[in-house]
């Protein structure tokens, strides 16, 4: 049967492949086909894990403490009751052989069906049951593999499938995305998530297409169907007629034709047609991704999301370490910028994939970034050491995120001025004279800017975060993902206002948000006077054609015009006027 599927556009381009359905992070399991003469020793391995499971809930029964609560050993029955169900002590065992599939994800397989149903159920009690089933099948896949399941299981199942598979997922955390960047995908589909959420970015990141917000297509997919991903419209086609196939066939040609054009700009200074000057630096998540900012030609880095590195470990990254990897950007850049943001952890991204952001009442408006570096002074402390000994090889910054108030900024460069002393105490250089800015990333940074302006060498929008905070939206949640509006003139009214009062001030202004690499807001900011934008490299050409094409005397008007309409659909007229 084929059918399309609707959801949010966050990364562009065209990709066909086969589907490959991935359970949720704490499940994640390998997919691997078995030799055909080896399918009965699979379901054997099955049974056996099974049995041990059940062997010890049998245990843990015969010897509960005195002191234990009274529901345990009602939960200890339920655990192996729900292991006895056919759908997971038998369906399994036909999945290995009908499908010569692995025994982790044939049970995993069976266990997404059977809580896809336990999500649907009116009664919340039993809604709740959900989570005994996961904890019963985590007994399972424990017996058979002994823990390890993610990075390396990841691996295996990349190495052996075919090049073009399309991950198929109900979510993705942020950490997940990283593990994926490891290894060759053709395309992501996610059924929850926003547009701006940092599983997103990382998508784009990636330069392959994704969609998030597909709601049922984990449900609605099955293991090695064809699709479509076009993440420039936010359509997924599942079993494509050969009409259609061949139809995107021709665009996605088309797309590398286009691509192949826009390479010719890697060396074109970019400036507008009346010839003001525009830096386009770029921004990654790790170090790994220098080698596409050099072939983007960035002429800097205008944001390291460092906090990526501090992802799916289960040790923080010593100095050392922090260090080699910022020196190894640094020195790349060979004297252009590099802006280093501090760790931004917390919200979306949780350290050690600890999920600590569900204990959390509200993660993005909880300890993250800035507020959680203050709190922990030795995790922030060696992270400032590493950056201020990679700043003796490049054009180092440091950049602050989520800042909002003025003693944020006080107390971090009391932070900054200890970490010189340490260095000064063990002789290592640095650059006496890094900068520092901040993020304008929450409304209230935004209205009161002068106060940060007086103490911050520069300033860097963070659209996503400023959007989320102003509409209060939150931009991992796809079920308000149609309410995130750069538009907005509230959101409008503060990215101008920040752009003017920092440059009638003499405060160098960047965004680094996800609307710097936004093809329908360039001619927009460049009217808003912005001088400075960093994005995803594999916007930035782009972005560059079409700084080249414009006027910034036809585009200043128009953009004060936009500031000042009231209604939103003169607002997007006028944008569309603007864009042609
Ligand atoms: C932002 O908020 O716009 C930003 C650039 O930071 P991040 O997306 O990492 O929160
Ligand atoms: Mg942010």
């Amino acid at each position: 049967m084929n059918f399309v599927l609707h959801g949010h556009a966050v990364s562009g381009g065209i990709t066909v492949g086969y589907a490959h359905l991935v359970s949720t992070a704490r499940l994640e399991v390998a997919h691997y086909e078995v030799d055909e003469d080896k399918v009965d020793a699979e379901v054997k391995r099955f049974d056996v894990a099974m049995k041990l499971a059940q062997d010890e809930l049998y245990e843990l029964k015969a010897h509960i403490p005195a002191d234990a609560p009274a529901e345990f050993s009602a939960f200890l029955d339920l655990h192996r009751m729900i292991l006895n169900d056919s759908a997971l002590s038998q369906a399994p065992r036909e999945l290995i052989r009908e499908r010569r599939a692995n025994a982790e994800w044939a049970l995993v397989q069976q266990m997404e069906r059977l809580t896809e149903r336990f999500d649907e159920m009116e009664d919340a009690y039993l809604r709740e049951r959900k989570a005994d089933v996961q904890q019963a099948v985590e007994r399972v896949l424990k017996a058979m593999m002994g823990g390890a399941i993610t990075s390396d299981s990841l691996a295996q199942a990349a190495a052996t499938e075919e090049q073009k598979l399309i991950v198929v997922a109900h979510d993705l955390s942020p950490a997940d995305m990283i593990l994926f960047k490891r290894h060759k995908y053709g395309g992501f589909v996610t059924d929850v998530g926003g547009v701006t959420s940092h599983t997103a970015i990382v998508a784009r990141s990636l330069g392959i297409p994704a969609i998030v917000g597909l709601h049922h297509a984990r449900q609605m997919i099955s293991e090695g169907e064809t699709v479509i991903v076009d993440g420039t419209q936010g359509l997924l086609i599942v079993n494509p007629d050969p009409i259609v196939l061949a139809e995107y066939r021709a665009r996605q040609a088309e797309l590398k034709t286009e691509r192949k054009r826009l390479k010719r700009l890697k060396s074109t200074p970019a400036a507008t047609v009346d010839g003001t000057p525009i830096e386009l630096f770029a921004n990654i998540e790790l170090p790994q991704d220098m080698t596409e900012v050099l072939e983007a030609g960035a002429e800097g880095v205008g944001l390291f999301r460092t906090e990526f590195m501090f992802l799916n470990r289960s040790e923080l990254p010593r100095e050392e370490e922090q260090f080699e990897a910022y020196r190894d950007v640094a020195k790349a850049m060979k004297g252009r910028p590099v802006v280093l943001r501090t760790l931004d952890l917390g919200a979306d991204k949780a350290l050690n994939g600890s999920g600590e952001q569900h204990t959390m009442p509200n993660p993005a408006m909880g300890l993250r970034a800035i507020r959680f570096c203050l709190a922990e002074p030795q995790i922030f402390l060696t992270q400032l050491r590493a950056i201020l000994r990679a700043s003796h090889y490049g054009k180092v910054r440091i950049l602050l995120p989520m800042i909002a108030h003025l003693h944020e900024v006080e107390q971090t460069l009391v932070f900054i001025a200890s970490a010189k002393q340490q260095l000064d105490e063990r002789k290592l250089p640095y650059d006496k004279a890094v900068e520092v800015g901040g993020m304008i990333e929450i409304p209230a940074a935004a209205l009161a800017l002068p106060i940060f302006m007086k103490r911050l060498n520069f300033l860097s929008i963070g659209t996503n975060d400023l959007i989320q905070y102003t509409l209060a939206i939150d931009r991992t949640d796809d079920a308000v993902a149609h309410l995130y509006d750069p538009l907005h003139p509230a959101v409008l009214t503060l990215v101008a206002n920040t752009i003017q009062t920092a440059t009638r001030g003499g405060c160098p202004v960047a965004v680094c948000g996800e609307m710097a690499g936004d093809l329908q807001m360039t001619r927009l900011l460049l009217g808003l006077g912005l001088r400075n934008f960093s994005m995803h490299p594999s916007q930035l050409l782009a972005i560059k054609e079409k700084i080249l094409r414009t006027r910034l005397a036809d585009v200043q008007t128009m953009a004060q015009r936009i500031l000042r309409t009231t209604d939103p659909a003169k607002t997007r007229d006028m944008l569309t006027e603007l864009n042609a």
